[in-house]
């Protein structure tokens, strides 16, 4: 599976919506891939503070491209 696709699961899997399948593979590229590796922590991450906070700011520019991609990801539907 490329990258692009592991990180557009990777929302879902720590959301657990991911079927046993999913995310075994999930799992399994980001022990072997550090850039979905860290796209996966910050998934992590965000999601834990969205939780806390759902009135997220615009995520300020100087934070890294993937952060930023993460973050317009797992944003709840206005
Ligand atoms: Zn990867």
């Amino acid at each position: 599976m490329s990258c692009t696709a592991v990180q557009n699961l990777i929302s879902q899997y720590i959301d657990g919506r991911l079927s046993g399948a999913e995310a075994d593979v999930v799992r399994e590229h980001v022990q072997e891939c550090d850039d979905c590796a860290q796209d996966f922590k910050d998934s992590q991450f965000l999601s834990r503070l969205l939780k806390e906070n759902l009135e997220f700011p615009e995520p300020p520019k100087d934070l890294p491209r993937s952060v930023i991609r993460t973050v317009e990801r797992t944003k709840p539907e206005k």
